[in-house]
């Protein structure tokens, strides 16, 4: 159903009096406007799917305002957003409520967000309300235990932790706060940066087809454009841009999994020739993608175990007993017990099968993992564990990073140097810290100004 003849039922089933159908649509229009889209017409006449996040949610907004309501209830209604469509969502929100003078009930599992528009905050947990209070108190002096949990576990933006404190590892209470000092992390990054790239990429270009026809030329969409760089080994390289901006078409193009249309790949040295299918299997092996949904990406109907042994049955030539020890060693390796070895992925929580989509990745022992938006379907405890295991993996197994994310405070965090891509360009290559201090791109700048919840963060 298009956008506006959804908005349209809303209208028609809250309405005492049926209106005519110009009459609704100059109403709706009128709304999206509101909301401050700049083309209703086209919006009006868009299927969902051809409107962007930000979009969507704009609508979302128009149609839960329609009847002018006394009270909004926003439920996580930037969470799938970067940051900044997320700021532009919340100011119209706030804009909104004061024209219209409703309240608003805004729900998340982001504590830095809600500072942004809460006059007073409620922290639940299992359904029990632990803490109350006006903003400003519960978040520069909460009293409850799992409230200051909550607000340690995102990474600091000032400074740079050894490892995040948790939840449940008895967390800020016996926590110790570990802050690694700018010099250590100078000498560790001339270290890194001493030694020759495992991973190149010289001008990379990536071509869709837009439009295919008999009678026109094919049109074309540029989602990346003289991609270069170098990672190095033990490196942690940070992808950071606004949704649509060609980080994951980049993570993709990497790895071959889609290949780039023009431009070269060096894995240690060598060119990959994508003609070539050793080259293939083996640049394969050496980069693992890690996405984001973990859900979808395990088989439903597939132990745990026959999952990992699959992957390693893939790769090596070894018995079952050696794989099913392989396979359980992993398991160990990203923090679970051996036993769900048996288990199947629906009887994991979000954060477990995270590990196992790690540990079917580092199955095969690569040298490159790509993380794309590997933590932000996770809730902010379970996402401050599974960047201390990836932290703890990496000097491990000597391994060097690829991490994409819209979130900078979560790149930042783990990040020895950003890539700022726009538009399928590189706007900004910068040493992590640097690039947040003193941003140099309009883009970066942004990204770095919409940060949630700046202001009391910097208070920690
Ligand atoms: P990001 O991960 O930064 O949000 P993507 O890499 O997913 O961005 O997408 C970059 C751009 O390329 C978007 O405009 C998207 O619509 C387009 N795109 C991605 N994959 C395809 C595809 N298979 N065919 C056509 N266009 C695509
Ligand atoms: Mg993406």
């Amino acid at each position: 159903m298009k956008c506006g003849q959804q908005i349209k039922e809303v209208l028609d089933i809250h309405s005492n009096k049926k209106k005519s159908q110009n009459e609704s649509k100059k109403i709706i229009l009128k709304q999206l406007l509101r909301v401050k889209l700049n083309d209703p017409n086209r919006i009006f006449n868009s299927y969902p799917h051809e409107i962007s996040g930000g979009q969507k949610q704009r609508v979302m907004i128009a149609m839960a305002l329609i009847c002018n309501p006394k009270i909004l209830i926003a439920d996580e209604p930037t969470t799938a957003l970067d940051v900044i469509v997320q700021k532009e969502i919340i100011d119209l929100i706030k804009e909104l409520q004061v024209l219209t003078s409703m309240s608003v009930l805004f729900i998340s599992h982001d504590l830095s967000l809600v500072s942004e528009l809460a006059n007073k905050i409620i922290v639940l947990r299992d359904g029990k309300i632990i803490e109350k209070g006006d903003t400003d108190k519960v978040l520069n002096n909460p009293k409850n235990n799992y409230t200051k949990d909550l607000i340690n576990s995102k990474p600091p933006i000032n400074y740079r932790l050894e490892k995040l404190p948790t939840i449940d590892n008895g967390s800020s209470r016996t926590y110790k706060k570990i802050i690694i000092p700018h010099e250590k992390r100078i000498t560790n990054q001339r270290k890194i940066y001493s030694k020759i790239p495992i991973l190149k990429a010289e001008g990379i270009y990536k071509k869709f087809i837009e439009k295919k026809s008999f009678l026109n030329k094919s049109k074309y969409f540029e989602a990346l454009k003289n991609i270069n760089f170098k990672l190095y080994p033990g490196e942690t390289l940070g992808i950071l841009g606004p949704s649509g901006s060609g980080k994951s078409t980049l993570g993709k193009t990497l790895n071959f999994l889609d290949p780039p249309t023009s431009g070269r790949v060096f894995f240690n040295n060598k060119v990959i020739n994508a003609n070539k299918k050793n080259d293939l299997k083996n640049l394969r092996k050496n980069i693992q993608l890690v996405f984001q949904d973990p859900y979808s990406a395990l088989h439903p109907k597939k132990t745990i175990g026959n999952i990992l042994i699959e992957t390693i049955d893939h790769y090596e030539n070894n018995n079952l007993e050696e794989n099913i020890s392989i396979a359980k060693k992993l398991l160990v390796q990203v923090g679970l017990p051996h036993d769900f070895f048996n288990r199947y992925s629906f009887q994991l929580s979000g954060g477990q099968r995270q590990r196992v989509v790690i540990a079917r990745a580092l199955a095969v022992k690569p040298k490159i993992l790509i993380f794309d938006e590997s933590v932000a379907a996770l809730d902010i405890s379970i996402q401050a564990k599974i960047l201390n295991l990836l932290a703890e993996l990496r000097t491990k197994l000597e391994l060097s990073y690829i991490f994409i994310s819209h979130d900078i405070s979560v790149v930042k965090y783990i990040s020895d140097k950003i890539i700022v891509m726009d538009k399928g360009q590189i706007k900004e290559y910068e040493e992590s810290d640097n690039l947040y201090k003193n941003p140099k791109s309009s883009i970066t700048k942004q990204l770095v100004n919409s940060i949630p919840g700046i202001e009391y963060r910097k208070l920690r």
